[in-house]
């Protein structure tokens, strides 16, 4: 028999705002498996569409589709195409980016991310985890990749009751992949890295800021010195704060396999650094800001919005007339408007008038889908300090 779930009246609600996820109170009975696809029932016995199931995260049910169509092998090789030919249609210039992208590419609890001719694949729910050597296969066929690895270390498996470990799928990984991004090559370990190995949700973010960018450039939780790198070309002077010795070391490496020889590196907490460059009266023409999500979860909300408050407050004193902060918050939990009046009450204590130059979100290869608020999770915001 098909496995089934039934949703409570206020399930079918929430089927109408068109939101992927079901949660547990809002499904009355189940006759399924974990990580099943199960028809999904209305009360009386309508069809609402086809899920994902859970039986542990308090996100019950993931649609998948909403017409009755069979969820087979080619269901799935036809939606994992679909995202690939979009990232192809955006003539990415880098060689690592971004083929799946979860819920936005109506592939839910799934990433994929490619490294030049290795891909990192991620399933954070018990339905996709079970599909993963279908993905692998699937994967394995559209992209002809030397390798996959399953990067299964995220800690919101732990939500679904899935171990957290790391596995090759297919092939082999090596320790360390070279990619390249615009100009800027890197190495990363894809095995160990944060994320599934770089930050490629602000490749065009870097990109943009590279625009404005001039003088004496400050990068913020630099990681492996995306942001400094990609900036270095127009900068005469660069300086990287990273706390991680581990990347505090790469960035270095990263800068001298680009020829970069004008940036430093300091192993440094950015909270002291910045206090210590004020308290010395220094100045930059660009700073950049991208610290790791400051609130995890609601509760965190009022100590994180200080934190932000407290670095933008600092760097837009620290910056020179005419200029540029670009500054970002990978919090869920801070949306847009939130970030707007941190930034807004930030200036107004630096004594700083502010204008927006852009206003952004993640790169379009981590697309975000309209009524699912919980996809558009980076904002980047790129002022000009007048
Ligand atoms: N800007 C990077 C990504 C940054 S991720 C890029 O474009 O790729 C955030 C980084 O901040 C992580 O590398 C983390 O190690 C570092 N970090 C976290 N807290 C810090 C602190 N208080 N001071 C300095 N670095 C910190």
């Amino acid at each position: 028999m098909t496995p089934t779930a039934t949703l409570t009246p206020r399930g079918v609600e929430r089927t109408k705002i068109g939101h992927p996820w079901i949660y547990r109170s809002d499904v009355t009975s189940v006759r399924a498996n974990a990580g099943d696809v199960v028809q999904v029932m209305g009360p009386r016995g309508r069809f609402f569409g086809m899920a994902f199931f859970s039986d542990r995260s308090q996100i019950a049910l993931r649609f998948l589709t909403r017409d009755q169509q069979t969820v087979d092998e080619a269901f799935w090789r036809a939606r994992l195409a679909r995202a690939f030919a979009y990232r192809e249609s955006l003539a990415i210039d880098a060689s690592a980016y971004r083929v799946v992208h979860g819920e936005a590419d109506l592939l839910p609890s799934l990433i994929v991310d490619r490294y030049d001719n290795y891909l990192v694949l991620q399933t954070l729910s018990q339905g996709t985890d079970r599909l993963r050597d279908v993905y692998a296969r699937a994967l394995g066929d559209l992209l002809s990749p030397a390798g996959i690895l399953a990067r299964n270390d995220a800690k919101v498996r732990t939500l679904e009751g899935l171990e957290m470990r790391t596995e090759t799928l297919l092939g082999a990984v090596p320790d360390h992949v070279e990619v390249r991004e615009g100009r800027i090559v890197y190495h990363v370990n894809l095995h160990t890295g944060q994320k599934t190995g770089l930050f490629l949700d602000q490749r065009e973010n870097r990109e943009a800021a590279a625009r404005y960018a001039h003088g004496r450039l400050l990068d913020c939780f630099s990681y492996h010195g995306g942001f400094a790198l990609a900036l270095a070309a127009r900068c005469h002077e660069v300086t990287a704060i990273e706390a991680s010795e581990d990347a505090a070391e790469r960035i270095r490496a990263n800068a001298a396999r680009n020829g970069l020889t004008h940036v430093t590196v300091r192993t440094a907490n950015v909270f002291d650094e910045l206090r210590e460059f004020d308290r010395a009266d220094e100045r930059f023409d660009t700073i950049v800001l991208d610290p790791p999500a400051f609130a995890k979860n609601r509760a965190a909300l009022p100590k994180a919005l200080a934190g932000y408050k407290e670095i933008n407050l600092r760097a837009l004193r620290l910056l020179s007339p005419g200029g540029i902060l670009v500054t970002c918050t990978c919090s869920h939990h801070v949306d847009e408007y939130t970030f707007a009046d941190v930034l807004t009450s930030a200036a107004l204590d630096a004594g700083a008038q502010v204008t927006i130059v852009e206003k952004r979100v993640q790169g379009r290869d981590h697309p975000v889908l309209l009524g699912v608020p919980e996809t558009q999770y980076l904002k980047c915001f790129i002022l000009r300090k007048l």
